[in-house]
Formats: C-alpha cells, sequence, structure tokens
C-alpha cells in the first residue's frame, strides 16, 4: 500500500509512519519541521520505501503527484500545541483550514480516490463538556474570544470541509477527533502535560500543576491510536463519519501529577501555577474530557493495549535514556 503521511514528522504522524514501515508499505512523509522533527524519521531516511519531503502542503508543488500516488492518506498536518497557538494566532487559522483545503482540493483534482484520514481534534468540543463528549452535540465556541479557540474553530472548519468534499464530490474521508494521545517523541515545548510532567519529575524538578488541578483528561497512547486509525481507514462505513479517537479513562490533573512522580520515584514537588501565569489572560482551560467512544466501538473492533501506567513507565525510562545521554555528552 501507498500511504502519504502529511505532517508525518511530528509527533502522531512519526508514528503512523512506523506502524505502516512496520507492514512493509510505502511511505511518503511531507513536513515543513515547524514542530515535527527529523529525529522522528531517522531512522527509515535510507529505507527504500521512504521518502521524505521538506515542504509547506500550503505551497508545495508536488502536492498534486503525491496525492496521485497514495492509496491512503493520512493528514496530520497541523500547528498544535496550545502555546503555538497563543504564540501565533493567525498561522494556526491560515496552515489548517488553507493546507486541508488544498489537499481535499488536489485529492478532488486528480481523480484518483484515496482513503483519507483527517486530524480534528477534541478541542472542537470546547468547554461544553460536563458528561462524556458524544460526537452528536452541539459544538460551542465561547464568545470571549481568545487565540486559544482558533484552533478549535479551524479543526472546525477542516471538518466541514472534509464533510463538504465527501458529500459534493465523493471523496472517502474518515475525521478522527482525537482526545489527548501521549508517547514517546511528544514535546512538551508547545505545552502538553504528560511529556512536560515526564522531564520535570525525573529532573527533580517542580512539577507544574495549572489552576487547581482539578480539571480532567483521558489519555491514549500513540500504539493504540495509530491502529484504530488504521481500522476506522479499513471500514467503508467510516467513510464521511465524524469519529472520537481515544481512550475513556479519565485522571485529573493533580492525581496525573501525583502519578508521574510516584512512578518516577521522584523527590519533586508539585507547584500550583495559575492559569493567567501560564498563557496569559483571559484563558479558558477544559474542565472536563472524556470521550465517549460507542461510534469508535461500532465501527472497530480493538482492545486498547497500553495502561495509563505503562505508558508513563516508558517515557520515564526513555527520558532517564535521554538525560544520562545529554550528561555524557556535556
Ligand atoms: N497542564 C498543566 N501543567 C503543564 C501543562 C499543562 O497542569 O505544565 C494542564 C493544562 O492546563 C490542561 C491539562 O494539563 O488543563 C492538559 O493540557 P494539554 O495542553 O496537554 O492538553 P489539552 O488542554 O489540549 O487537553
Amino acid at each position: 500500500m501507498h500511504v502519504l503521511v502529511t505532517g508525518g514528522a511530528g509527533f502522531i504522524g512519526s508514528h503512523i509512519v512506523t506502524y505502516h514501515m512496520d507492514r512493509g508499505d510505502n511511505v511518503h512523509v511531507v513536513d515543513n519541521l515547524l514542530t515535527g522533527s527529523l529525529d522522528n524519521i531517522a531512522q527509515y531516511s535510507d529505507n527504500s520505501n521512504f521518502r521524505f519531503d521538506e515542504a509547506d502542503i500550503l505551497i508545495w508543488p508536488d502536492l498534486d503527484k503525491a496525492v496521485s500516488w497514495a492509496d491512503r492518506i493520512y493528514h496530520m498536518a497541523g500547528v498544535v500545541g496550545i502555546f503555538k497557538v497563543i504564540e501565533e494566532p493567525t498561522r494556526v487559522l491560515a496552515t489548517n483550514i488553507a493546507g486541508s483545503e488544498r489537499v481535499l482540493r488536489f485529492v478532488r483534482d486528480s481523480g484518483w480516490n484515496p482513503v483519507i484520514l483527517m486530524a480534528s481534534s477534541s478541542e472542537v468540543y470546547g468547554t461544553s463538556g460536563r458528561s462524556t463528549l458524544d460526537e452528536e452535540r452541539t459544538l460551542v465556541v465561547t464568545p470571549d474570544v481568545n487565540s486559544r479557540w482558533n484552533y478549535a474553530i479551524s479543526k472546525m472548519a477542516d471538518e466541514a470541509l472534509g464533510l463538504s468534499f465527501v458529500q459534493k464530490y465523493g471523496l472517502r474521508i474518515s475525521i478522527l477527533r482525537i482526545f489527548n494521545v501521549i508517547g514517546s517523541r511528544q514535546m512538551g515545548q508547545y505545552g502538553m502535560v504528560v511529556p512536560r510532567f515526564i522531564q520535570q519529575a525525573v529532573s527533580s524538578e517542580p512539577v507544574t500543576v495549572y489552576g487547581d488541578g482539578t480539571q480532567t483528561r483521558s489519555f491514549c497512547d500513540v500504539r493504540d491510536a495509530v491502529v484504530m486509525f488504521d481500522k476506522l481507514a479499513e471500514n467503508p462505513s467510516a467513510n464521511g463519519q465524524i469519529v472520537n479517537v481515544g481512550k475513556d479513562e479519565e485522571i485529573s490533573i493533580q492525581a496525573l501529577a501525583e502519578l508521574i512522580i510516584e512512578r518516577a520515584n521522584s523527590s519533586s514537588k508539585i507547584v500550583h501555577v495559575s492559569y493567567e501565569d501560564a498563557y496569559g489572560e483571559g484563558f479558558v482551560d477544559v474542565r472536563r474530557r472524556k470521550p465517549d467512544l460507542k461510534k469508535l466501538f461500532k465501527l472497530i473492533k480493538y482492545k486498547l493495549q497500553w495502561s495509563l501506567e505503562r505508558t508513563i513507565d516508558d517515557l520515564i525510562a526513555e527520558q532517564r535514556a535521554k538525560s544520562s545521554e545529554g550528561k555524557k555528552e556535556g
């Protein structure tokens, strides 16, 4: 199979690459390396099944060739990470919406009909999450617009674009509302909580819980996520559908901090940082985020393999190895 991964040098994208390379597929990655990293795909650079283009999907001249080559496209390219979103509010909208529009338009014009998986996000649920989040609920973005919601707005636009290309041109697209995926290669510098807490705990620095820590998230190991993506792509009934992908086990951020400190056997202390100090004025956090996975498990059969503890242990081991390498080099 020929697999095109936009954003394939990023965190989730590079795990999709690994999954398909391990299966012997041909994989083509396009990534502008804004937040992605060559290190994530370096292991394949000499592999004849693999090809990489450093390019921006907004202007890449070879996009038409790449989409006509692919049997399956994972469209993962996008500006991500809350710090990045706040820092570059206009770029988020432009890249995420115009990039998706260009990819889908080129597929339509190619006359070829690959299966497309588009990355959306649980962010589209906004602050409407008092209960478990299902795909049918009305999406509300609060009017006190601060740039945090630009990411959600861009993903809502991507979803609408995807559905329109399905309806009007018969493209085969599934939209993935991805919930807090974690794992190796995820970076903390753009805000993601798990790599930040792991790094802090391993280096015995204070673990920074924002707000009072009662907000919850439901974390899913990326190694589970990519298998579920693949299974969705294989099911024609997922075509034209918006589907939550994640794990429905909820944990508070305070409990997450305690768990990571405990698993790392760390002397770190938890410090509470105000949202204002963390993200700037006017920031509204999502209090609760837990996916309803009924639709997902109607479409695919899969038992998640990785417990949160196991994922955290793997990440701690990896961070320790990185730290000791850094020390040796230093
Ligand atoms: N968070 C935190 N400390 C950090 C980074 C994040 O307490 O150093 C919190 C953040 O405010 C949010 C939760 O962890 O309540 C998850 O944040 P992340 O950006 O990973 O995911 P998202 O908010 O997009 O679900």
